[in-house]
This record gives structure tokens, C-alpha cells and sequence, in this order.
């Protein structure tokens, strides 16, 4: 019941800066998972859904940004799986909902808007006790789907019968990497290019994801060096890099996530770091924001 869609594509990528190198890359395309509840979003619900539904929960509640991938993925979800959502959303009320909250809401998403201030210490924040008094037997979900359930879901990215020497993916709480080298066998490793500034929190972040799990064969790392400024900051580099991207292998980048490592990877490779290697990268989806970061910053990513 819960997998929406188990056969993933991998596409092998091509271009002169790789055959130089002799590296070999292939994209995961997991963005194409499901068209509402896109890559790792919905690898992160599964078994919260699941869970939810073995206690009887009425209702899931959960956190995140007005254009938050989680928000839009766990509203389209609770569509799916008919379970009451409702989203505590940072920052003012908006006037006039945006793309993302648009959609949640016709997905039937129900709405707390709290101040920054409030929303820092999430659990504890003032009023949510009203909120959750709304519903009978709430399910919380961190923001991002960032806990135990959420992980395992992301430990079923990786293809058993694909083999590979190095896993690139982008990390924002570092949950779906986290599952990711949970899977890995003995000579692999996982490379996280963290989207957030001063993100060196996540190694401590992600040993704590890994913490249940007893025997790792394979080895982590994070490059802390291609956050463009930081959550949802831009620069022209990056926009010019996604659009190229796109015309010559015909494949969207999100500009929030998968852009920057898709960006620091390429990057990392002209510099000459990874020769003769086998890399997959994993596109954990998070298109459905692109809409709202055009409005935001008045470009146009893909023509
Ligand atoms: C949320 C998200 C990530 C980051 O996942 P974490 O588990 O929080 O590190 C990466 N890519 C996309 C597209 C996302 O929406």
C-alpha cells in the first residue's frame, strides 16, 4: 500500500569533463518517485504514514517553511492515504497563500502560522498546545520528516543490484544521507553537500541518525564548501549552472537543493578531486519549488 512507485530510473550522464576524468556518473532519479510526493519527501513519510496509521493517529502534524518540499509532500500524502494533515508553518500568516501552501491546502492541509521566535524550539513553542488539542490522537513528524521512521525510509534509495564506488546527494537535516550510508556496502562512501551556512552541526546531526544502526560498512562525508549563502540563497553561478544543466542533459535541478550538489560535484571534478570512479547521484526531487523561488527571485530557470 505504501509504495507508490518501486522502479526508480538511472540515467547514465555524459559529457567531456567526465571521460577525461574516467569517471563514470549516473542520476538516481528518484524526483520521478511520484508526482506529488517527489524523491526523498515521500521516502521520509512512508513509514511515519505507516506508523500513524498502526496507532490510529486522526491526524498528522508537522513543521516547515512556507515552501517547504515536506509540507507539500506530507499534505498530498494525507490526500493519498486519507489522514488529516495540518502544517505549523515559520513566520506571518501570508495574505495571499504561495504556490506550495496553495497546494497543501487543496490537499486539504490545515494551517498554524507561528513567528520565527516561537517556532525555534518547536515542541515547546507557545500555543501548540492548542494546536494539537485540535485533533484526537495527533502524529507529530519533525520538520523535513528528520527522525528514526524518516531514515529508514531513505535506507531504501540506493538499488540493491546497482553498483557504485561514491553516492552524491544534498543534505539539509542530513536524514536522507543518514539512511543512505546505512545502506552501503563495504568500499563505498556517501559525499553530502550540505544547502545550509555553517552547517558543520550535521556531523554530530547525522551520527545521531546512524546511532541505532550497529555494524557500517561504508564511509561519510560532508563538503561544507557550496551552500551559496545558505538556505534558499542564490547567486548567478548557480542559476547559470542549473539552466546549462538542464539544456544539455535535459533534466531539471531544483536551485534549493539538488542544483548545489548536482553544482559542487561538477565543480569538484574539474578540479581534478574524483578520477576513475563510478558515482551515482541521488535527484531527491523538491521540483514542485521551483514555481516559488522564480516568483521570489524573479528568474526563470528552465525555458
Ligand atoms: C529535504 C530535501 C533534501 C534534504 O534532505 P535531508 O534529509 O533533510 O538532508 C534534499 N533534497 C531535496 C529535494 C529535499 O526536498
Amino acid at each position: 500500500m505504501f509504495d507508490i512507485s518501486p522502479n526508480i530510473p538511472i540515467q547514465e550522464l555524459k559529457s567531456a569533463l567526465l571521460s577525461v576524468n574516467n569517471v563514470q556518473l549516473f542520476i538516481l532519479r528518484d524526483d520521478l518517485l511520484h508526482s506529488e510526493v517527489s524523491g526523498n519527501k515521500w521516502r521520509k513519510l512512508k513509514y511515519n504514514i505507516e506508523s500513524a496509521k498502526a496507532l490510529k493517529s486522526d491526524a498528522i502534524v508537522t513543521f516547515g517553511g512556507a515552501f517547504s518540499n515536506h509540507i507539500a509532500a506530507t499534505a498530498a500524502a494525507g490526500r493519498i492515504f486519507n489522514i488529516k494533515t495540518h502544517g505549523v508553518i515559520r513566520g506571518e500568516e501570508l495574505k495571499l497563500l504561495n504556490p506550495t501552501l496553495q497546494k497543501a491546502q487543496a490537499d486539504g492541509m490545515t494551517f498554524s502560522f507561528v513567528a520565527r521566535s516561537d517556532y525555534q524550539n518547536k515542541e515547546l513553542m507557545v500555543g501548540f498546545d492548542d494546536i494539537l488539542n485540535q485533533f484526537e490522537a495527533p502524529f507529530i513528524i519533525p520538520e523535513g520528516g528528520g527522525n528514526n521512521n524518516g531514515v529508514k525510509g531513505c535506507s531504501e534509495i540506493i538499488p540493491n543490484d546497482f553498483n557504485f564506488d561514491l553516492c552524491v546527494l544534498a543534505c539539509g537535516t542530513g536524514g536522507t544521507m543518514a539512511g543512505v550510508v546505512s545502506a552501503l556496502k563495504t568500499g563505498q562512501s556517501v559525499l553530502g553537500f550540505p544547502v545550509l551556512k555553517n552547517a558543520s552541526f550535521l556531523f554530530d546531526d547525522i551520527r545521531a541518525f546512524l546511532k541505532p544502526f550497529d555494524s557500517l560498512l561504508g564511509s561519510w562525508s560532508l563538503n561544507l564548501d557550496y551552500h551559496v549563502g545558505g538556505y534558499a540563497k542564490k547567486n548567478n553561478d548557480l542559476i547559470q549552472f542549473i539552466k546549462l544543466f538542464y539544456r544539455k542533459h535535459n533534466l531539471k535541478l531544483d536551485p534549493i537543493y539538488t542544483g548545489k550538489a548536482m553544482f559542487g560535484l561538477l565543480d569538484l571534478i574539474k578540479k581534478g578531486k574524483f578520477k576513475n570512479q563510478k558515482i551515482l547521484f541521488i535527484h531527491t526531487g523538491g521540483l514542485q519549488g521551483i514555481n516559488g523561488f522564480e516568483d521570489r527571485y524573479k528568474v526563470t530557470l528552465f525555458d
